[in-house]
């Protein structure tokens, strides 16, 4: 059914909305649980598979936060004053094994262990010598500069639980408590293609009535992250015989199959025909622009999409639809929040209720601080250059109409994506 709306754009009823569409695309997937394991040195983005426990305390002893003077707080009169004598020097790496007592103190560098039973370190910028002894005039309360044992990380405690894609910290704290290796999840295989016979590769000149193939690349790009396998299946001719062997082999050993094109009512769309031949394929019209139809299924033991074939539509249902689904594939449960936060629209934007909006924008700060956000003009779903300038999506509701301008929009900045 579809009438007519007011501004001359056409609505269409019975389109799927964008949250179901999703939550079937979820609830389709599982998570694959194989897992092999990796130095330290290349784990960064790869999803922990065991979680990993401490078997230290770190730091492992207790030790001087600064270079200066280890001594009895008690020594310290009530104005902040002292006079001790430097007994001997501690350096970082070496555990120093004699004894400090009362009126007496141990310089020391930052990181070397402080002896018991002294409590507190002096800075050396607050301290005069004067013979061999250190003249203190600063009130020091007991403790201080004191790094205590365990007071990081104690040991026992798990530092990292499964699930987690892990960032450079991540690894650095993995290498803090000892550790050289961790199981991760093995990397997901993920096969992509493009298909049309228009479709050319770039750095060939382009025949009469062809384009270059962006959506291979822009996807591609996409997936180039540690715990991803890319399979190419290059560019496939609108042939139902090519693409069913191409996808049926890549059905064989990719986890997940990603096309472009094809999948809208064209008269050439031979990857619908294809795919009603070769797996359990349904076709969506789903409520989101850019993107509406969209391929979802299996194919041997892959989940199937067939994206739509223009190019920022490509991008928009690959990251509102295929990553999700990656993500539970990969396992990732535990991963740093991805902000979606409100701007000011600098503009008017024009929306039908009843869909999913994706606009492409750019966000900055206005003189006041505020986030403000601008679209990048023209929307069209074949521009991939009002993508390209664009440095994060304007999100707008499923029921919302019109926006004026000086009113709050969800973004999504593509830092937190790409
Ligand atoms: P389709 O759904 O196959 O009719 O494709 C929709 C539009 O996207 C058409 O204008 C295609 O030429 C274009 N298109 C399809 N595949 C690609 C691709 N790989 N790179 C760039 N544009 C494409
Ligand atoms: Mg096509």
């Amino acid at each position: 059914m579809r009438s007519q709306a007011a501004n001359g754009d056409i609505f269409e009823s019975g389109l799927m909305p964008y949250d179901e569409a999703l939550s079937r695309i979820l609830a389709g997937v599982s998570p694959v649980l194989e897992s092999e394991r990796v130095p330290l040195e290349r784990a960064c983005g790869r999803i922990l598979h065991t979680s990993v426990v401490s078997a230290i305390n770190v730091p492992a002893h207790t030790n001087s936060g600064v270079d200066g003077y280890a001594l009895h707080a008690a020594d310290i009169a009530e104005d902040g004053s002292a006079r001790l004598v430097i007994k001997d020097t501690a350096l970082a790496g070496e555990k120093y094994s004699g004894t400090i007592g009362r009126g007496e103190c141990l310089r020391i560098m930052t990181g070397a262990a402080v002896p018991e039973p002294l409590d507190t370190v002096v800075m050396q910028e607050h301290v005069e010598l004067v013979d061999g002894c250190i003249k203190l005039n600063y009130r020091y309360k007991a403790g201080k500069n004191v790094r205590h044992v365990g007071e990081d990380i104690k040991a026992g405690e798990t530092v990292m639980a499964a699930g987690r894609r892990l960032t450079p910290p991540d690894v650095g704290l993995l290498a803090s408590v000892g550790v050289c290796e961790v199981e991760v999840r093995r990397r997901l295989k993920v096969a992509v293609a493009s298909t049309g016979n228009e479709v050319n590769l770039p750095g060939r000149p382009l025949p009469a009535g062809g384009l270059y193939d962006s959506n291979r690349y822009s996807l591609m790009a996409a997936l180039s992250r540690p715990d991803i396998e890319i399979i190419d299946l290059g560019i496939l001719p609108d042939s139902v015989d090519a693409l069913l062997k191409s996808f049926n082999e890549a059905g064989e050993c990719a986890d997940v199959i990603i096309s472009s094109g094809g999948v809208s009512v064209g008269e050439a769309d031979f990857t619908k025909m294809a795919l009603r031949q070769s797996g359990q394929v349904d076709f969506w019209r789903v409520a989101i622009k850019p993107g509406r139809p969209l391929a979802y299924g299996r194919i041997g033991a892959a989940a199937f999409f067939g994206l739509p074939g223009n190019p920022v539509a490509v991008m928009v249902t690959f990251y509102f639809f295929v990553l999700p689904a990656l993500e539970k594939m990969l396992g990732i449960t535990d991963k740093p929040i991805i902000p979606t936060f409100k701007a000011r629209s600098s503009e008017d934007l024009r929306k039908l209720p009843g869909r999913t909006e994706v606009q492409r924008a750019i966000i900055s700060r206005d003189e006041n601080g505020e986030w403000q956000v601008r679209t990048t003009g023209r929307q069209g779903s074949g521009m991939l250059s009002s993508m390209s300038r664009a440095n994060a999506f304007i999100i707008l509701d499923h029921d919302s109409d019109r926006v004026s301008a000086g009113e709050w929009v969800d973004v999504k900045p593509f830092s937190a994506l790409f």
